[in-house]
């Protein structure tokens, strides 16, 4: 019986009652193991209301005692992340190790949340004018949202809510509706640590829940990572709606590798950075651009057995190195994208389309692939496929691979491997991308800097977390003050001025 996954709304779990439902599946061995429920737009009403409700003593709480809360809430999540790794593996399927990789990163964000009542001091200048002082403080927004992709069921959302809810905020997290569960945990040791009910909600569900809080008109902000073209309409529907918004998008992350690099530390990198996670992480490695044909040759070399030996096997399995993809669908499409390849006249070294898992026959397993020659015009090269492939692109020089950097449509990571300061220097000063790593393959920034790409990898003015994370979910309020001296300057009708 698949179990019911259900909405998280004012302190408890509470059943859907739209009707709707999903099925929600074990990608390593096919079956549902459960049924989410889709919140209609009068459910997403009731969540809202309960944030808007909660917000008032929420925001008037010291931000010390909302930092005590959020450190209990840390201490639960590590003395239980075998149990909540477990749950992203039986949705998501990524590997047990790699699970509790995405709860620590996850974590560190809740850690640097607990600085808060530092991170929100405020600014001070006395005499502005005679007598006259000024400062400026940061108030939280209200109800915000949150919305999230399937990738990273725990590490996403704790982009997004540690910030939110310390600065003072209340709630609503919509979690992907393809690996859910995790969410419902999240909220039930958020209020064992002391959160007061309605401050985090869940709302499960689709385009009609998301469609719901971009609309609401007591949701005050929102944040989205996912895909392309939904950052791009959540943004632009968010923005016309007079909220602030972030959404992070899509990406096509390159790697170049200098004929002076270190090739098996470059090897080891691209191994983990293109086929950890089966490939879908935002930051992953989908393109290796060796810089001449010398070092191509030599790169390929050494790849191919390494991609060909790859452990491929279902997330509970110690040894395994990559687990299955989280959908049969997305299984199809990144196939697709391996045929597309070949049709486009890359050249498949090695093939992972024919894996299959004895035992694990209805799994979502697809092996690794491994594309050479592969050129700026194809598809496989220009469009996000999010799998275990990775495309080979041979540059002639340095010069030729930063522009296909910079000319292609995504920014969100890149990483060259080198032992040439000058030409590392040159590619972190001049690439058109958020997050650049030397000698670093998934440069993801620490919870104390600020995460985000650049081009269609984000719709928005703010980065998620660090300081950044703290500007969005907090707004100015400057604030000039004069203590009555008893002299009377009498009534001033000129624009006021520094006396
Ligand atoms: P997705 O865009 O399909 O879904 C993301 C969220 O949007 C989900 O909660 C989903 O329910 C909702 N959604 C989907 N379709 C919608 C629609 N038509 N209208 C309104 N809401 C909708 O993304 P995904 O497949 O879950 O995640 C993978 C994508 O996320 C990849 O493109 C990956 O690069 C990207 N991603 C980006 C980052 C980043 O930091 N830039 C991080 C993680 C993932």
């Amino acid at each position: 019986m698949p179990t019911e996954i259900a909405h998280f709304v004012d302190g408890a779990r509470v059943p859907g009652r739209s009707g709707r439902t999903q099925p929600a599946f074990n990608p390593a061995t096919g079956e549902a193991t459960g049924a989410v429920h889709l919140a209609s737009a009068a459910e997403v009403d009731e969540a809202v209301a309960s944030a808007k409700r909660a917000f008032p003593g929420w925001a008037g709480t010291p931000p010390l005692r909302r930092a005590r809360i959020l450190n209990r809430f840390l201490r639960l999540c590590e003395e239980r992340t075998d149990q909540l790794a477990a749950i992203i593996t039986a949705e998501h399927g990524k590997v047990l190790s790699d699970a509790k990789g995405e709860i620590q990163r996850g974590l560190e964000v809740v850690e640097f949340a607990t600085g808060i009542p530092q991170l929100l001091k405020g600014e001070v200048t006395e005499n502005v004018g005679t007598r006259v002082d000024s400062h400026a403080l940061r108030q939280p927004l209200g109800v915000v949202a949150g919305i999230t992709p399937f990738n990273f069921p725990v590490m996403v959302p704790m982009w997004m809510f540690p910030v939110a809810l310390a600065c003072g905020n209340t709630f609503i997290l919509k979690p992907s509706e393809r690996d859910p569960s995790a969410s419902l945990v999240l909220a039930e040791w958020l209020k064992e640590a002391g959160l007061p009910d309605g401050v985090f909600n869940v709302v499960q569900g689709d385009k009609e829940a998301v469609d719901a809080l971009l609309h609401h008109p007591d949701v005050q902000a929102v944040s989205f990572v996912g895909s392309t073209p939904i950052a791009k309409y959540i943004y632009g529907t968010a923005a016309m709606q007079g909220k602030r918004a972030q959404a992070l998008g899509g990406a096509k992350n390159h790697m170049i590798i200098m004929p002076d690099a270190d090739l098996d530390q470059a090897v080891d990198a691209l191994m983990g950075a293109a086929y950890g996670s089966a490939g879908e992480r935002c930051m992953a490695i989908s393109v290796a651009v060796p810089v001449g044909e010398k070092t191509a040759d030599a790169l390929i070399e050494k790849l191919v057995p390494r991609v060909r030996g790859l452990k491929v096997g279902p997330g509970t399995d110690p040894e395994a190195e990559m687990g299955p993809v989280v959908t049969q669908q997305h299984r199809d499409r990144v196939k697709g994208y391996v045929d597309l390849g070949v049709a486009e006249g890359a050249e498949l070294v090695v093939d992972g389309r024919g894996l299959t898992l004895q035992g694990y026959e209805n799994g979502y397993f697809i092996g690794g692939s491994l594309f050479d020659r592969v050129t700026p015009e194809m598809r496989i090269y220009k469009e996000e496929i999010f799998g275990p492939v990775l495309a080979v692109a041979r540059a002639p020089d340095f010069a030729t691979a930063a522009t296909w950097i910079n000319e292609h449509e995504f920014g969100n990571g890149t990483a060259i491997f080198t032992r040439d300061g000058d030409a590392a220097r040159e590619f972190a000063h001049g690439i058109q991308v958020g997050m650049v790593g030397i000698n670093v393959p998934i440069p993801v920034p620490m919870a104390f800097h600020s995460f985000g790409g650049w081009k269609a990898s984000l719709f928005g003015d703010h980065h998620m977390h660090g300081p950044e994370g703290v500007r969005f979910y907090t707004r100015l309020k400057t604030i000039t003050t004069r203590w009555p001296t008893g002299i009377r300057a009498g009534a001033d009708f000129v624009m006021p001025t520094m006396r």
